[in-house]
């Protein structure tokens, strides 16, 4: 069982936070120490972790970097494609050297438009066919098959030119997925692994769960709530 925390800003300070997912990097540190120390405590069902930076922060590698820099094979960066080199952003260049160094490179759609999208608390399906095109940032839009092929297949392809390596691996953008998307992927055989936000532990299925770490919550309850995952 994997233990796969998701990150997004690291910031030094707290008036820097902006959101409920940017952290400092001292609540970082200390949840990291944290954790190895429930691992090695055996009291967890999980036995090794993979920690995700989504959207491509440039503070990934202004902070995160140099104090992961042994342990980059721990590390999964799932930046939106075409953020990359615009403003607190990374660009290809750190890209390409961040996954020279080790760390993997995921998908995380072109535009960080979500997949699939609830109205009225339910789940909408994919409508079939559509137009390939990019499509808004956000979970207001309903993507058709096409614009969901588009957000799949441009970030892999951005990605896999700047990597010069296979993209095996798809974020979906806010968590959000229905079962025509997952058939999709799967018909056309684009990525191997889907992740997701589904807060539980990974036993290796394809359908990724991610367990988002959010400063609204303590240190010592994430710890807590990381301990009685299932
Ligand atoms: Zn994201």
């Amino acid at each position: 069982m994997r233990l796969n925390l998701v990150f997004h800003n690291i910031v030094l300070k707290e008036e820097e936070i902006n959101g409920d997912y940017s952290l400092t990097l001292d609540y970082f540190e200390e949840l990291r120490e944290n954790i190895e120390t429930l691992l090695k405590s055996g009291l967890t069902r999980f036995k090794d972790i993979r920690y995700y930076f989504d959207d491509g922060y440039k503070s990934f590698k202004e902070l995160v970097f140099p104090v992961m820099k042994d342990k980059t094979n721990l590390c999964c960066l799932a930046p939106i494609a075409n953020l990359l080199g615009s403003e607190n952003y990374l660009n290809e260049g750190d890209i390409d050297f961040l996954s020279k160094s080790g760390i993997k490179i995921a998908s995380h759609g072109f535009s960080h438009a979500a997949l699939a999208v609830y109205k009225a608390n339910t789940l909408q399906k994919t409508p079939k066919g559509g137009e390939y095109k990019d499509s808004p940032s956000g979970k207001n839009e309903i993507l058709s098959e096409k614009e969901v092929l588009f957000q799949f297949l441009e970030s892999k392809r951005l990605l896999e030119n700047i990597t010069k390596s296979e993209i095996d691996e798809f974020v979906f953008p806010y968590g959000l997925y229905n079962k025509e998307v997952i058939d999709l992927n799967n018909r056309k055989g684009i990525y191997e692994y889907l992740s997701t936000c589904d807060e539980h532990l990974d036993s290796g299925s394809a359908i990724r769960p991610r367990i988002l770490v959010s400063n609204k919550r303590p240190i010592k309850e994430t710890v807590e709530f990381i301990r009685s995952l299932e």
